[in-house]
């Protein structure tokens, strides 16, 4: 029999972790219920989920400091984060990707909206190989060890960052729209925003420092990486 998908539903309140948990047992997923940080600590450590729903408010730890521990935590790294949030304010979106999470869903949710959801990121998971290196110019990526450097120096990227710098150094000086960069990056695009996208640039950017230039927009286009912007 095939294996079915673990989630790990990290919320405080029952009634919606229930409400969660019926639905995607109806769905062929085996969800696993923690209403807290510390009970899903010992979830993770028992057994690594292949999906982690995680509320925002939750008691004690937070959902974003717990994305950022697991993100950081070499052998949940891997594990793709859904952030439940009741706050449908951008910036909170964007500490929520910015704490690693993959993705992210605001209260109240239809359970297609999430089953969707949850199928991309599952998808998502292995959409493009990143094993092989790729240089630019000073700017290194080594698939094998996950590490970025630009003129020798290491640089610090998050999990979706290193796989869209991956993909734009592959196919570099083309332009790519967003919802080319959603397929071929993020593996399916359905539910997600192309505004996501751009949340994800913005982030690579920073994290490039002095190569950030490199990444282009182009104007009712897309994004490009480029050689061309880095000539002093
Ligand atoms: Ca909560």
């Amino acid at each position: 029999m095939k294996k079915l998908p673990r989630v790990l539903i990290v919320e405080d309140e029952a009634a919606i972790a229930e409400l969660i948990a019926v639905n995607l047992r109806h769905n062929g997923f085996a969800p696993v219920w923690a209403s807290d940080g510390e009970a899903a600590q010992r979830e993770l450590d028992a057994v690594l989920p292949d999906v982690i729903l995680l509320d925002w408010m939750l008691p004690g730890q937070s959902g974003v400091a717990l994305a950022k521990r697991w993100r950081a935590d070499a052998r949940t790294k891997g594990v793709p984060i859904l952030m439940l949030t009741a706050r449908s304010d951008e910036p909170d979106k964007v500490a929520g990707l910015d704490a690693g999470a993959d993705d992210y869903i605001t209260k109240p949710f239809s359970t297609q909206e999430l089953l969707a959801r949850m199928r991309a990121v599952l998808r998502r998971r292995a959409p493009e190989q990143v094993a092989d290196s790729v240089t630019m110019g000073e700017l290194v990526l080594d698939g094998a060890t996950h590490r970025v450097s630009y003129q020798g120096q290491s640089l610090k990227l998050g999990p979706t960052e290193f796989k869209l710098l991956h993909y734009l150094m592959k196919h570099a000086e083309r332009v790519h729209s967003r919802g080319q960069l959603l397929d071929k990056v993020w593996g399916d695009h359905v539910f997600i925003e192309e505004r996501t996208v751009d949340v994800h640039v913005k982030r690579l950017r920073e994290s490039l420092g002095d190569a950030g230039a490199m990444v282009e927009t182009v104007r009712g286009a897309g994004y490009r990486l480029t050689t061309q912007s880095v000539r002093a």
